[in-house]
């Protein structure tokens, strides 16, 4: 059995795993897919003192790193369970096998919720874009459209419009959903145009880049097109915690997993970290620190637990 076994390989499981290591006990890594979102991701500028560098690169670095230490990586595996059993904890992948370990920590991550249209996929990371933290700052003085009037997309609104020259919000339903502080926020601003009860329908690009939006008009049935050079999605991220659902482990109502102040969870020995958990702003150094903190949190467990 481990000592600490991490479910995940993104940022979160990494620094989780690197700092168990470091404790010189028996730590293993289960990732369905080492690297996580970082690997679908183009350029960060933010990963504070690598001035920037790309998605595909950091996770490789941060496989690299992981294996400078006695690490028992298993990629391309999925935990599809996680149960006490009468030593351990034990998590049963898809495969069938079960592994067991004295804690677990938990950090499966989430995925940005997509509008599925025509075109989203070919222009990600090419104009559309979903975190506007990240990729606010490269649409400088260009137009961008925000999809989704709930809290994340007005907030993305309103940082985006004192970045770009011109923001368009649109909304599926008739009125925004955000709070009602950030609606008029948003309608302060004198850039920024809102659009309600309509569906986006297309991508538009050149083949590089994008170039604009089409949305149909749900109250006319009309078809419009908006010349822009980006689009924030933000219609949701969904936690990767199916998996969880019927186990110990307490979810918020959004599906995250519920963490105290040392990565705990409701369900002893196992600990969360990163873009899984309650913990928001879900950015790169946010899960590394989340993972290094549960990490430090599972180790104080393990020294003060009889387990051998
Ligand atoms: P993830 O990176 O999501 O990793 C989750 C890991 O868990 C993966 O290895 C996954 O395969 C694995 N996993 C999931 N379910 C299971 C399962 N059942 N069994 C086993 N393994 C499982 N942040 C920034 O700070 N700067 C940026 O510039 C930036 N740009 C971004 C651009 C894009 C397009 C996207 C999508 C995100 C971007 N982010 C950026 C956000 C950042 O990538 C995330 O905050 C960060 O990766 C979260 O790390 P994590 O380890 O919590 O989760």
């Amino acid at each position: 059995p481990f000592d600490v076994l991490v479910v995940g390989g993104g940022p979160a499981g990494s620094a989780a795993a690197i700092y168990a290591a470091r404790k010189g006990i028996r730590t293993g890594v289960v990732a369905e897919r080492f690297g996580g979102q970082v690997l679908d991701t183009m350029s960060i500028e933010n990963f504070i003192s690598v001035k920037e560098t790309e998605g595909p690169k950091l996770a490789v670095a941060l496989e690299q790193h992981v294996k400078e230490y006695d690490v028992d990586i298993m990629n391309l595996q999925r935990a599809a369970k996680l149960e006490r059993g009468s030593e351990f904890v034990e998590i049963t992948l898809q495969s069938g096998a079960v592994l067991k370990s004295k804690s677990v920590i938990l950090a499966t991550g989430a995925r940005w919720r997509e509008m599925n249209v025509p075109g989203e996929k070919e222009y990600r990371n090419k104009g559309v874009a979903y975190c506007p933290h990240c990729d606010g700052p490269l649409f400088k003085g260009k137009r961008v459209a925000v999809i989704g009037g709930g809290n994340s997309g007005v907030e993305a609104a309103i940082d985006l419009a004192g970045i770009v020259a011109h923001v368009t919000l649109l909304e599926f339903d008739s009125k925004l959903r955000a709070d009602a502080v950030l609606q008029n926020k948003l309608r302060s601003l004198p850039n920024v145009t809102i659009i309600t009860e309509v569906l986006s329908t297309e991508v538009v690009g050149d083949g590089n880049k994008v170039s604009g939006l089409t949305y149909t008009d749900r109250a006319t049935n009309e078809s419009h097109k908006i010349e822009l050079e980006g689009i924030f999605v933000q219609i949701g991220l969904l936690p990767n915690t199916d998996w969880l659902k019927g186990s110990e482990v307490e979810l918020s109502n959004r599906g995250e997993i519920m963490v105290g102040a040392h990565g705990n969870t409701s369900m002893e020995g196992v600990f969360a970290a990163g873009d899984v958990t309650i913990v928001p702003y879900k950015q790169i150094i946010i899960a590394m620190g989340e993972g290094a903190k549960a990490s430090l949190g599972a180790f104080d467990y393990l020294i003060r637990s009889s387990a051998p």
